[in-house]
């Protein structure tokens, strides 16, 4: 029974309703029949709002492990799990809460549309190499960067709300807290014994090209290194990450409100 271990999973909807739900840790495949979190709408607004992105879905999994490990469900558990943390202190909308597809200006949308002041977008890689490993965290330093990406989803979808501000201009404002949400997450599991490789990082990332709030994207592990893939699939080791990226995002959000990020 040591193998498969239960995580009981507290979520309160946006209703207030609590709902619990036993997820095994090899059932991860089945993780779409479960109730989760309600997506895309926000009502209480008094409290900062957070966007988490699980990536991928449907048809679109993503990484494949050598085990049959799918991307798209292992971004989906470690998604609630950090929910689960973060919801106390904040309003916490999931883009995705079964196994469907969502294209990229759809996540962006939900996090622009709710006026969420955090995008946490989450996947898993994959590699040629069977060895490599560790974990990226990444953000967009460079509007330059976004000539690889030219679609302005923002831009597209809120219509005349951005009609006279250029896609530079609005992610200018967001370079420097993107970077500090990537650095206090970064520090948080660099801190951690069981997290030995892990780095931050810039790259023109088309998830978060749209966004107009701070974003990053956490690609958890790779998925084609069995040893990692090990990992991702056990809850407990999901649940440690979870702890890390959600006192990061704590972190984050003490600095600001004690006004030491700029
Ligand atoms: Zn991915």
């Amino acid at each position: 029974m040591d193998e498969i271990k239960c995580l009981i999973l507290k979520i309160n909807l946006l209703n207030k309703t609590a709902f619990f739900i036993f997820l095994p840790t090899l059932m991860l495949s089945t993780v779409g029949f479960f109730m989760l979190p309600a997506t895309g709408f926000s009502k209480n607004l008094s409290k900062p709002v957070i966007v988490i992105n699980p990536g991928h879905g449907g048809h679109d999994h993503g990484a494949k492990g050598t085990e049959g490990t799918l991307e798209k469900n292992v971004t989906l558990v470690l998604a609630n799990l950090i929910i689960e943390n973060l919801q106390i202190k904040y309003q916490v909308i999931t883009t995705r809460n079964g196994d469907y597809f969502l294209n990229i200006s759809d996540r962006t949308s939900i996090a622009n549309h709710n006026k969420a002041s955090l995008l946490i977008s989450i996947h898993a890689s994959g590699s040629y190499h069977y060895k490599t490993n560790g974990i990226t965290i990444a953000y967009l330093k460079k509007t330059s960067d976004l000539a690889v990406f030219p679609q302005t989803p923002a831009i597209k979808n809120n219509g005349n709300a951005y009609k006279h501000t250029s896609w530079d201009e609005i992610h200018n404002n967001q370079i420097q807290k993107s970077m500090e949400v990537g650095k206090c997450i970064h520090k948080k599991l660099s801190q951690s014994n069981l997290f030995p490789r892990n780095q931050l990082l810039h790259s023109p990332l088309s998830v978060l090209s749209g966004a107009n709030m701070p974003a990053v994207m956490i690609e958890i592990g790779y998925l084609s290194n069995p040893i990692e893939e090990k990992k991702l699939n056990n809850i407990e080791y999901l649940s440690n990450i979870a702890k890390e990226i959600s006192t990061g995002i704590d972190d984050f959000y003490s600095k600001a409100e004690n006004q030491t990020i700029e």
